[in-house]
């Protein structure tokens, strides 16, 4: 029997079958029974294979606490966050574009042709032109209002701009980058807001941080939102133009502070990979070559 078992066991299930074993067990009166092994090799995590979806299972290496963890992805939300399952922090924080491409979220934190507001002003009033600007200028609206884009995507400021609407992600992209571009320091947040999921933007002035909601088209200017630990926002993740900032300690409650890097752990945008070289071909090979050719 054993040949024979051994031939049909050789070929793979299918392509992605990597066999590590099996064990024949003899059953008195009842023949014999094989367990098989069968294990699958993940790929790592890339844009590449998110976008093409050709697998909604990869590895990826921690870089807290270094261990390497098995994920499963879903292809059906606009934002994808991987959290270590060893040591709970926040990963990566990827966000799907307008044509369902995948990319880091501070990549849609792009500088865009803002239009001037409050030229020449101190801070705090540049602060609040930007703000009552960019809340005009954006229509809140759900995703999936344009039948030619996915029903779930991010936008990038500009076009934002461009459409005049998009969703709490959208405007706060938007609301941040527009004060980036003005020098003033912010970063959006993401996390919950009174239990749902949300995106804000928060801002820092004059040592005061406050905290800027994109999605209320008539802010009120009398009452500043200075932030606030029990105003029921609790973000997990914020993104400037360099770099996505998680909690070093998610397991704790939020205490409002938005900017202490020992509380937050700076992950810095990965470097865009240098060009392929061409490889270089030897005088002696190129010779060969052409007499061979
Ligand atoms: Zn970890």
């Amino acid at each position: 029997m054993l040949p024979g078992l051994l031939e049909k066991l050789g070929e793979p299930a299918s392509s992605k079958d990597n066999r590590i074993g099996f064990r024949i067990r003899t059953l008195p009166g009842q023949g014999h029974e094989v367990i098989l092994i069968s294990a699958e090799t993940l790929p790592e995590l890339s844009l590449r294979s998110l976008d093409e979806g050709t697998t909604g299972n990869f590895v990826n290496q921690c870089p807290h606490c270094g261990k390497r963890s098995a994920y499963r992805h879903e292809k059906s939300s606009s934002t994808l966050t991987l959290d270590c399952p060893a040591c709970g922090r926040t990963v990566r924080l990827l966000g799907r574009d307008t044509k369902g491409n995948y990319h880091d979220a501070s990549a849609f934190l792009i500088p865009s042709p803002y239009p001037t507001v409050a030229p020449g002003t101190d801070p705090l009033d540049a602060m609040i032109s930007i703000w009552q600007a960019a809340v005009k200028r954006c229509q809140y609206a759900g995703d999936g209002h344009n039948d030619d884009e996915p029903a779930d995507f991010w936008q990038t400021p500009r076009q934002t701009l461009v459409k005049g609407m998009g969703d709490c992600e959208d405007s706060a992209l938007l609301l941040t980058d527009w004060m980036l571009s003005n020098d003033v320091p912010a970063r959006m947040a993401l996390g919950t807001a009174d239990g749902g999921g949300h995106a804000w933007c928060i801002v820092k002035v004059d040592q005061t941080d406050y905290l800027l909601e994109s999605t209320n088209r008539n802010p009120d200017l009398d009452n500043l939102p200075a932030v606030n630990r029990n105003d029921g926002y609790a973000p997990t993740s914020l993104i400037d133009r360099d770099a996505l900032y998680v909690r070093a300690d998610p397991a704790k409650p939020f205490d409002g502070d938005y900017w202490s890097p020992v509380k937050w752990i700076r992950i810095p945008n990965a470097k865009p990979a240098a060009p392929a070289k061409a490889p270089k071909i030897r005088e002696a090979d190129a010779a060969l070559q052409r007499r061979t050719s």
